[in-house]
């Protein structure tokens, strides 16, 4: 999707959402929960052909917090 072409149909027609900021969250947050009181920023990337959607944790500062506290896909629910 970042390359502009849809990973699902191919279209060209992919846009790309504005770069989040803190003090605006309308463009999508990942809550990631009371016990480290944080939200990752997210930007979305929509492919207005067919409806399929991405978002990425833009900052490395949320994707460190996620790495600590969530598991990887892999393993087993508890
Ligand atoms: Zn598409």
């Amino acid at each position: 999707m970042k390359s502009g072409k849809c990973v699902k149909c191919g279209s060209a027609n992919v846009r790309r959402g504005p770069w989040p900021k803190l003090w605006k969250t309308s463009t999508g947050v990942i809550p990631l929960g009371s016990a480290f009181g944080a939200s990752a920023l997210v930007q979305w990337y929509v492919c207005v052909a067919c409806g399929y959607a991405e978002q990425y944790v833009v900052r490395e500062t949320d994707r460190a917090k996620i790495r600590t506290k969530w598991k990887l896909a892999t393993e087993r629910e508890d």
